[in-house]
């Protein structure tokens, strides 16, 4: 009799028991999940879900980045923060309540990304999650990324409507996409064009599972394509993406 050895103890095979049932996951993909490096840019409206989540379902390693501290406009939409948070860490406490829910997650934490330390904080990981709220930090995610080959899965989000991309190294970039900062009205963040919480849930949930869906290597995960969705009139599509060859980060 020939027996299947499984690379998940018992308390993994229990903890992880309805994901692994899932077809498109099993023990193999669990193991995967086990494995990946994901860092998380941001701890805030999509950085708590995404991490949340990925935390939760078993990433071996998941790296925080923000210098941010928690501030009482912050609670609508970044819910797993408390009052009693209020000017302490952002990472700091987010780290605490992942490890609260799943001991066994590795977790790095790291000052906000700027182009003195992200290329040496990116180095450590495989997988980037781009939940930071601005366009300097997306192209100087998207620059080291595509020079160090990893895949980013970026995420952004206007009032009702929200944005998911991957970029994989090869495929059309961030750069690419958004060849030139947009004009002031096309950037309000949610400081100046504000937002429902859900609206940050919904997105973050959406970007922890498609990440889930690009480390399990499914075949319907995004690949050079944008999802856009907008709340407000419960609608999303999907829209390719082309690689511009003259892209001054991808380009020839
Ligand atoms: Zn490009």
């Amino acid at each position: 009799m020939v027996t299947v050895s499984t690379p998940l103890g018992n308390a993994q095979l229990v903890r992880y028991a309805r994901q692994i049932l899932l077809e498109e996951v099993g023990e193999s993909g669990q193991a995967r999940l086990l494995a990946a490096k994901v860092l998380v840019v941001g701890a805030g409206g999509l950085g708590v879900p995404v991490a949340s989540y990925l935390g939760a379902a078993g990433i071996g390693m998941l790296g925080l980045a923000d210098s941010d501290l928690v501030d009482r406009t912050n609670l609508p939409r970044q819910v797993i923060y408390s009052e009693l948070d209020i000017g302490y860490s952002k990472v700091q406490r987010l780290e605490a309540r992942i490890l609260d829910n799943n001991p066994e997650v590795q977790i790095m934490t790291h000052p906000r990304l700027t182009p003195e330390n992200a290329s040496a904080v990116i180095e450590a990981y495989d997988w980037i999650v781009d939940g930071s709220d601005n366009f300097q930090t997306r192209y100087l995610l998207n620059a080291i990324c595509a020079r160090q080959k990893k895949t980013l899965i970026s995420g952004a989000l206007s009032r009702f409507t929200g944005q998911l991309a991957v970029f994989r190294p090869g495929d059309a970039c961030y750069q690419c996409l958004v060849a030139r900062l947009p004009n002031r009205d096309a950037t309000q963040g949610c400081v100046e064009g504000g937002i429902l919480g859900p609206m940050a849930g919904l997105l973050g949930c959406w970007q922890a599972l498609e990440t889930l869906k690009q480390i399990l290597a499914l075949s319907s995960r995004l690949q050079e394509e944008l999802l856009l969705f907008d709340a407000l009139n419960n609608s999303s599509h999907r829209i390719r993406m082309r690689k511009d060859q003259a892209c001054p980060v991808c380009g020839e």
